[in-house]
């Protein structure tokens, strides 16, 4: 039996450690603090924003929810960035993508003071990742390293396999394994033979965006699957093809009409030593490592 990596339960720890971080620095007079920009109305958006309020919320960070509306121009939101860039109360911007067609994004997150890139973006930050010095690392990725650090999978050695090279996802894991000490391979959509390079994998990173792309012929047995992928399925054909007897699902989908599949194949996690569920393994890590991500930050710029 596969073993199933709790990404509830790791971030839930993450966050306790945050949490007495954050308590420690208030000894010091410090409140870390975090700035949500969020345009628009877009409705997920507004969920993950909120969310990531809240949680500073219950961590003791100070945070600052800003929602331009969605016909702001770049410039504005040049403004914007600038007087976050510059205010003390604030250690970590975040921009909630996407943004308005009009809002030209990377010159906007390029914008935002590296030193205060608490989602990793920044060309600074990635380049910083990528010789291997301290860096503010892009948080979903460096919550698929605390998964496998905190659940006692080795790294280092280990043949790792990520598919998909987003600068979000894809490529900021791979340059996080291999500073592992992985020995890492990158596959995208011009990759010939996928199947012959994932069965390689003791660690296999799937960051796709495809539902169930990666098949169970593509894993090695005993691998560890991390599945990044979160997508919403909405058709009686897809819930037969990932979730066929699985009650749970069959429940979810009769109640709400979708339900969430990875980019893995529920069946692919059979063969598996251990993999991340969807929901619940990789998901829950962003918002941890986005609250400290912005403690680190908060320490970083005083020099602690
Ligand atoms: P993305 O920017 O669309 O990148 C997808 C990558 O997959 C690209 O590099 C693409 O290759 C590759 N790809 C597409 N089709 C392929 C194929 N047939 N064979 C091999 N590679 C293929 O997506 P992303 O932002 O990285 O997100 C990936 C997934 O992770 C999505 O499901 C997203 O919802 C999820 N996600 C989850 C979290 C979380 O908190 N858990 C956070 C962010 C994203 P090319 O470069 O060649 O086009």
């Amino acid at each position: 039996m596969a073993t199933v990596l709790d990404g509830a339960a790791i971030a839930a720890t993450i966050k306790n450690e945050v949490a007495a971080e954050v308590k420690s620095l208030a000894a010091q007079g410090i409140r870390p603090g975090l700035a949500a920009v969020l345009v628009g109305h877009v409705p997920a958006s507004e969920i993950y924003v909120a969310n990531k309020v809240k949680t500073c919320g219950e961590l003791g960070l100070y945070s600052d929810l800003i929602t331009p509306p969605d016909t702001v121009t770049t410039e504005d939101m040049l403004d914007l960035v600038r007087s976050l860039n510059d205010r003390d109360d604030i250690d970590g911007i975040l921009i909630q993508l996407p943004l308005p067609k009009q809002v030209d994004a990377k010159f906007l997150l390029d914008s935002v003071t590296p030193d205060k890139d608490v989602d990793g973006f920044h060309p600074v930050n990635a380049g910083k990742l990528q010789a291997g010095r301290p860096a503010l690392a892009p948080c979903t990725p460096a919550g698929v390293i605390e998964i496998l650090k905190r659940s006692g999978l080795p790294i280092s050695g280990q043949n790792a396999v990520v598919v998909g090279r987003s600068d979000i996802v894809g490529k900021p894991a791979a340059m996080l394994l291999l500073n592992e000490n992985a020995t890492v391979t990158i596959c995208h959509s011009k990759t010939r033979d996928l199947a012959s390079i994932t069965r390689q994998a003791d660690i296999l990173v799937a960051a796709i965006g495809r539902p169930g792309f990666i098949t169970p012929e593509m894993v090695k047995p005993g691998a560890t699957i991390i599945d990044v992928g979160i997508n919403r399925i909405t058709t009686r054909e897809e819930v037969d093809r990932f979730f066929a007897g699985d009650a749970k699902r069959e429940a979810t989908f009769a109640k709400r009409g979708s339900t969430i599949v990875g980019d893995v194949h529920p069946k692919a996690f059979e063969i598996a030593g251990a993999y991340t569920p969807v929901p619940g393994g990789v998901g829950p890590l962003t918002i941890a490592m986005l609250m400290a991500n912005t403690v680190r930050a908060a320490k970083m710029r005083r020099g602690i």
